[in-house]
């Protein structure tokens, strides 16, 4: 199962707690800025007998909101929720992920100061 979606969404570790994150930078489909991921839920549709992941992810200049819906097995939707990190809006999380996992640009301090600009401290 999972398909094309999950070519895309990757389960990653950080600080040994589990974390659905996209394998490639994602970009505002407003202003282009960064799309930063703020949470995420593992859950089940009892109406489809579907598990999925759904990741809120935020642009960290204007604001859109997005949702992905990702499939996941059953064992990936408990494990997922095991994570510290379920459920939980990400702040400082969210600078180790981003710095640890993908090359942008903009350094680690510049997307800080972004975030707390906007609110997130
Ligand atoms: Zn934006």
């Amino acid at each position: 199962m999972n398909g094309k979606m999950r070519q895309f969404w990757n389960i990653i570790e950080i600080n040994g707690e589990q974390v659905m994150f996209p394998k490639e930078n994602i970009t505002c489909p407003i202003c282009s800025h960064d799309l930063l991921i703020h949470n995420f839920i593992a859950t089940f549709t009892t109406q489809h007998s579907f598990y999925h992941c759904d990741v809120h992810c935020k642009c960290s200049f204007c604001g859109y909101y997005a949702v992905f819906g990702i499939p996941i097995t059953k064992e990936e939707c408990e494990e997922l929720k095991k994570s510290k990190l379920h459920g939980k809006v990400f702040k400082e999380d969210l600078m180790k992920i981003y710095h640890n996992k993908i090359e942008y640009n903009k350094s680690y301090e510049l997307i800080k100061k972004k975030l707390e600009y906007y609110g997130y401290w």
